[in-house]
């Protein structure tokens, strides 16, 4: 029987929200990554490697100027970067850390689960099929479960592996683990996504959801964003691995700074979003509070 376990930690209100990626390097190659279209060795260059220590005393110049953080490390995957537990034990010190991986690495995920806070520290696993096993993948989520941690299941609606996606979510249901389900943005097959979906094709994602109206339908629908007034940059940023910091994952050259400069600061204050669109529900955390108030009266978004 699926089970509903809490799907993240509690944290404080109004936390400032920093989304890092953390090097550009992952030991898969998913045809849908970012990363992987852009090319990944190109992008490996900017990746800044720095200790655990090191990092720690950045993180704690933040920590002095906005309080307990919550960070939500992507990387590429993050297990890969060298030290990464330790960076992890560092930066959960003061901060909340969320964790998106492939789980694919189980002795440093063994090695995670011995040593990380469970208060602390949550996960959001994305299952990558043409690039993991089903079973491996299942075992990984089982173990920190085991262990306490908050551990989210995650799948791409991407074309090629639609046909799946019924079969995984009913596999993971029996064994007690929710699958959330994730839309495209991005090309395939010379088409826009999400724009792109057939209505077939989005009734099929919605059934697969579960429900009509939520979160992971946003991105079917994408709600206009241009001239709102947005905190990215105020109360979010994105870290690039080499510490640039920009709004969000879509104005990627709108720089506020660089958090390893001592004088890093965000914005004092929200600017209109630029872009028609805003991939990634990041808006769901940016916008306007008064904002976000309306849309959740609509029932356009749920946070
Ligand atoms: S696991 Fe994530 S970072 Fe790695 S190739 Fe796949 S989508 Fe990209
Ligand atoms: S609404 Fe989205 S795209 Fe626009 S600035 Fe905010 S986070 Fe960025």
């Amino acid at each position: 029987m699926e089970t509903t376990p809490p799907t993240s930690l509690e944290r404080p209100q109004r936390q400032v929200v920093f989304a890092w990626d953390m090097h550009y390097s992952c030991n898969f190659r998913c045809p849908y990554c970012f990363y992987t279209l852009t090319g990944w060795h190109e992008l490996a260059k900017k990746s800044t490697y720095k200790s655990a220590e090191e990092w720690k005393r950045v993180w704690h110049r933040l920590y002095e100027k906005y309080g307990s953080c919550h960070i939500r490390i992507t990387a590429g995957e993050p297990f890969t970067y060298p030290g990464f537990v330790d960076v992890l034990a560092a930066l959960s010190q003061e901060h909340w850390v969320q964790v998106t991986s492939n789980l694919s690495l189980r002795p440093l995920l063994e090695d995670f689960v011995r040593r990380a806070n469970n208060r602390r520290v949550e996960l959001d696993c994305t299952f990558h099929p043409f690039e993991a096993k089903f079973e491996d993948f299942l075992q990984n989520v089982l173990l920190l479960r085991g262990r306490g941690f908050i551990a989210n299941v995650c799948y791409l609606a991407y074309p090629p592996q639609m046909a799946r996606m019924e079969e995984f979510k009913r596999r993971f249901k029996e064994n007690g683990i929710h699958m959330n389900m994730a839309v495209l943005w991005g090309r395939y097959a010379g088409k826009e996504y999400p724009h792109a979906y057939t209505p077939e094709e989005k009734r099929w994602i919605k059934e697969v959801i579960g429900y009509e109206i939520g979160p992971e339908t946003v991105g079917l629908e994408p709600i206009p964003t241009k001239g709102k007034i947005c905190g990215a940059g105020q109360r979010y940023a994105v870290i690039h691995a080499d510490g640039r910091a920009v709004r969000c994952g879509q104005l990627g050259e709108e720089t506020i700074g660089n958090i390893l400069d001592e004088n890093f600061e965000l914005f004092q204050t929200g600017r209109p979003c630029p872009s028609d669109y805003c991939r990634c529900k990041e808006f769901q955390m940016a916008w306007e509070e008064e904002e976000k108030q309306a849309l959740l009266q609509r029932g356009e978004v749920k946070v």
